[in-house]
């Protein structure tokens, strides 16, 4: 559903996005939980969202499009510990305004890696996106890290704990290096 996807912009803040028109999907997750990878396998591309060797690196926003009235908005990767304070929290606040006023964004896919889920920051989003009425998929990246009794159980564990923000909060387990939840992941995403 997703292979016709391709880059349009990069955007240095949430003010230079493209007009507000159409559906959104975004993109979240520390830096290095493989959100490159994952967007790179569900477009079955090999280089769209370009993986880096240095988190925290880029602070751009990718804009790629998957149809005329349907973009995928990649968003920085957060939890780098070298990022200054102060451009952590400015961060954060754009990202916020843009949880709350983004009338396209109709989706957001929060990624975490399977064996350090829900953070401080993920959660944070979580709350924003759910306090926005905004659709919530909860990615445990790098599922393979994991023996598959293992997996289950913090699959279980975290829908569970999923139930705490009170809202429309899906979560799969996925594995961009064995392909685990790329199909659960495109039926939420196409709901
Ligand atoms: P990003 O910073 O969130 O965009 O993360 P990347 O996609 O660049 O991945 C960060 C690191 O995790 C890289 O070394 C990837 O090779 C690795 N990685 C990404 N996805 C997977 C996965 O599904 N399984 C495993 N084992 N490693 C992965």
């Amino acid at each position: 559903a997703f292979q016709n996807t391709h880059f349009i912009t990069s955007a240095p803040n949430i003010g230079k996005l493209p007009p507000d028109e159409g559906i959104e999907i975004a993109f979240a997750g520390r830096s290095n939980a493989g959100k490159s990878s994952a967007l790179n396998t569900l477009t079955r591309q090999k280089n769209l969202a370009r993986t880096s060797k240095t988190p925290g690196r880029t602070q751009l926003i990718n804009v790629f499009e998957v149809a005329p009235d349907k973009r995928l908005i990649d968003l920085p990767g957060y939890g780098f510990a070298k990022v200054p304070m102060a451009v952590k929290e400015k961060w954060q606040q754009s990202l916020s305004e843009y949880l709350q006023q983004r009338d396209s964004l109709q989706g957001l896919v929060v990624m975490m890696d399977i064996r350090h889920p829900f953070r401080e920051t993920d959660q944070e989003l979580i709350y924003w996106a759910v306090a926005s009425e905004i659709p919530v998929l909860v990615l445990l990246t790098k599922a393979d890290k994991l023996k598959p009794g293992q997996r289950k159980s913090t699959l279980l564990q975290a829908r569970e704990a999923a139930l705490a923000f009170q809202g429309d909060v899906t979560v799969e387990a996925f594995s961009s290096l064995k392909k685990f939840g790329v199909s659960e992941t495109e039926r939420v995403l196409n709901r």
